[in-house]
C-alpha cells in the first residue's frame, strides 16, 4: 500500500535472500539458508552489499521502501553513510506490535505448497480445515515459522534491531511510529500516512 501510494519499488531483504536461495546464487550456499532456517539474521556484509546493488537499479532512483533493513547497527551506519554520500533523506517507520499478537499471527500462518496462497488459521481461514480453497492441497507450515525459531528471531530483534531505532532517535532522524498490535492493514497505513503527514510539519 505504501510503495503503491508512493509510486516507489518495495524491497524486502527477506524476499531478496529467499530469492536468491531459490535461484541457487552460488556465493549464497548452504550457510544462508541454514542461517535463515534457525532464525538468526544472515551476515551484515552479505546484506549490505545485497542492498546497495538492489538500490543502485534505476527503478530506484526517485525512492525506495526498505523492509527488513537495516536490523543492526553495523547495517544502519553503513546505510547512512550510503545514503549521505548520495543526499538521500530517509524516514524510519516503526511497526510497534506487542510479542504475543506476533506470535498468535505467525503460527496461526499456514501456505499452500501448490499454488503458495497464504491463509491465517486466526485471521484469513481456509473454508475447508487446512486445505487451500483453490486446490485443495493440504496446507504447510513454512520452516521458519515454529515457535521455536519464532522466540528467537524475536530475541535476535531485541538484541541487534531494538538499538537501530535507538541509534536514529539519538541522530535525530526522521523517525514516526505506529502502534500496529490490532488494527487491520488499511488501518495502519492510514495510520502510517496520518503520522508521516504530521511529521512533515
Ligand atoms: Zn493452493
Amino acid at each position: 500500500m505504501l510503495t503503491h501510494c508512493l509510486g516507489v519499488p518495495h524491497i524486502s531483504t527477506g524476499d531478496m535472500l529467499r530469492d536468491r536461495i531459490r535461484h541457487g546464487a552460488a556465493e549464497m550456499g548452504t550457510a544462508v539458508v541454514a542461517t535463515m532456517q534457525s532464525g538468526a539474521l544472515v551476515s551484515d556484509e552479505v546484506v549490505n552489499q545485497m542492498v546497495e546493488e538492489r538500490l543502485s537499479q534505476p527503478d530506484a532512483k526517485n525512492g525506495f521502501v526498505l523492509d527488513g533493513y537495516p536490523r543492526t547497527l553495523d547495517q544502519a551506519d553503513h546505510l547512512s553513510r550510503w545514503f549521505d554520500a548520495r543526499g538521500i533523506r530517509e524516514v524510519v517507520i516503526y511497526l510497534a506490535v506487542d510479542y504475543n499478537i506476533v506470535i498468535a499471527r505467525l503460527t496461526g500462518r499456514r501456505q499452500c505448497p501448490r499454488c503458495g496462497t497464504l491463509y491465517n488459521l486466526a485471521t484469513q481461514p481456509p473454508s475447508v480445515d487446512e486445505m487451500c480453497d483453490l486446490d485443495g492441497e493440504k496446507l504447510v507450515i513454512r520452516d521458519d515459522d515454529n515457535e521455536a525459531v519464532i522466540r528467537e528471531r524475536l530475541a535476535g530483534y531485541e538484541r541487534q534491531t531494538q538499538p537501530v531505532l535507538e541509534h536514529y532517535r539519538v541522530a535525530g532522524r526522521r523517525v514516526v511510529e505506529v502502534d500496529a498490535s490490532n488494527d487491520p492493514p488499511e488501518t495502519v497505513f492510514k495510520k502510517i500516512c496520518q503520522a508521516m503527514e504530521a511529521n512533515d510539519r
